[in-house]
């Protein structure tokens, strides 16, 4: 059976939509592994909070519970870059009376840690290296002998309290800790959240470090917005690279933690890679387009990357940049075979730890 491309579901209410990159991913991927797809309802339930201690989220954020719905506008998915924008708003509190499959679960929560749950917090004094404490939590690179960021442990983390959740009988709050677990080993798949930046281009360029930060920053949001519009548009080939990575990863759940460090690496040569490319083709324009974000100026930050992130689509989807955009769409299956596979062995180990199975 071919899974239809997410936003093509017509299972889901558009209410959820417009949808992202990590929910393109948890998506492919749950609905890879059968036994998961088919299991039976389970009862919104209110967050039992073991995370308090060990894991404590940004002031900014709440539960929401997308179990629980409206409609109220039509979001276009082309031109959309902000993930708290939805045609739906959801409710505050648990919602009363509702049942959710758990692989709707892991769909629709893989996208909570990039809101608020990791932001405003102080983590570590150099934070301020990945963009604050959300990116301390969600990259893991190396520069200049130090190492930036805690990605692997976020990944454990989360992948714990599911555990204990599921054990706990709480199968509602473990797939939604299950899905976040999910959201953190994507990120560490993902080329530009476990580099910063080629040695080399470091080394050349070492003495305009505000430059420096500016042309990774600029190149890092340019291809994820590559990869989502990709997404958007329902491009069959990353669909078909995570299905596969997700079918062979979910019958070896066993080598996941063994097979960590590789993932990692893989993602980090690809992001050599990706970075020159970018930066040769399109260097000096999608600086232009993200220079505003340097300069701040007390504008809403959000809708000044929403501007940005517009900016840098037009640059890289102009039609005289089409033949450049088949190498990274190539580089791209590579890497996202890979995140299905991990995420595949994810899901597998949590095929027999349900509660009810
Ligand atoms: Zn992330």
């Amino acid at each position: 059976m071919t899974i239809p491309y997410l936003h093509d579901d017509a299972g889901l209410p558009r209410a959820w939509s417009p949808w992202f990159s990590h929910e393109y991913i948890a998506y492919f991927c749950v609905k890879t592994v059968d036994r998961l797809t088919a299991l039976p309802p389970v009862p919104v339930a209110a967050n039992p909070r073991w995370q308090d201690k060990v894991w404590p989220a940004g002031p900014r954020h709440i539960d929401i519970y997308k179990e629980s719905y409206q409609e109220h506008r039509q979001v276009d998915p082309l031109w959309s870059f902000d993930q708290r924008k939805r045609n739906g708003d959801f409710a505050r509190d648990v919602p009363s009376g509702k049942s959710i499959e758990p692989w709707k679960i892991y769909l629709l929560y893989s996208t909570e840690p990039d809101t608020y749950a990791d932001e405003d917090l102080l983590l570590h004094k150099n934070q301020a290296m990945t963009g604050g404490s959300r990116g301390w939590r969600h990259m893991h690179f190396r520069l200049m002998g130090s190492t930036y960021g805690i990605a692997p442990k976020s990944f454990r983390v989360h992948r714990d309290l599911a555990r204990l959740a599921f054990s706990n009988g709480s199968d509602y709050w473990a797939w939604r800790y299950l899905a976040r677990a999910g959201h953190y080993l994507a990120d560490l798949g993902a080329p530009f959240h476990v580099r910063a930046m080629p040695g080399f281009y470091l080394l050349r360029n070492i003495f305009s470090r505000g430059e420096l930060f500016h042309t990774v920053t600029a190149l890092h949001q340019s291809y994820e917005i590559f990869v989502e519009r990709r997404f958007h548009e329902g491009f069959a080939p990353f669909a078909e690279a995570l299905t596969r990575g997700a079918k062979e990863g979910q019958g070896a759940p066993e080598k996941l933690d063994a097979r960590l460090k590789g993932y990692i690496e893989r993602a980090r040569s690809r992001q050599k890679k990706i970075f020159y490319h970018l930066h040769d083709g399109f260097g000096p324009e999608l600086r232009a387009a993200f220079a505003p974000m340097k300069q701040g100026g007390g504008h809403d930050t959000a809708s000044l990357a929403a501007r940005c992130a517009a900016d840098a689509v037009r640059i890289l989807f102009k039609k005289e940049h089409q033949s450049r955009l088949a190498r990274l769409e190539k580089i791209t299956c590579g890497s996202l075979a890979d995140v299905g596979w991990m995420q595949g062995a994810l899901l597998g180990g949590f095929q027999s730890r349900t509660s009810g199975a």
